[in-house]
C-alpha cells in the first residue's frame, strides 16, 4: 500500500507492506529497502472486468511468495539499477 503526500501522487510519502503490515523505509520520496510493487488491470476475459489491484510486499514476505511457486522464477542479473 503506497501513500503519497500530493494528489497527483508525485512525492511518496510511505509504503506498507500488503502481507505483515510493516511500513517500509522511505527517504524523501525514495524507498530505501526491497520492495515488490504489484499493478495490474484485469481484462474483459478475466472475472475481474477492468478492475485494477494494486498491492506492494517487503522483501521478506516477496521471498515467501515465490518460495511457494511450483515452476521457480526467472531471474537475471541487471546492469543498471534504479
Ligand atoms: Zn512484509
Amino acid at each position: 500500500m503506497r501513500k503519497y503526500t500530493d494528489e497527483n501522487k508525485t512525492k511518496l510519502e510511505k509504503i506498507v507492506c500488503n502481507k505483515c503490515g510493516r511500513q517500509l523505509k522511505v527517504e524523501n520520496g525514495i524507498v530505501k529497502e526491497g520492495c515488490f510493487g504489484a499493478d495490474t488491470v484485469f481484462g474483459y476475459f478475466s472475472e475481474k472486468d477492468g478492475v485494477r489491484q494494486m498491492f506492494d510486499l517487503c522483501e521478506k514476505c516477496y521471498d515467501e511468495m515465490i518460495k511457494e511457486f511450483t515452476v521457480p522464477i526467472d531471474e537475471t542479473e541487471e546492469k543498471e539499477l534504479c
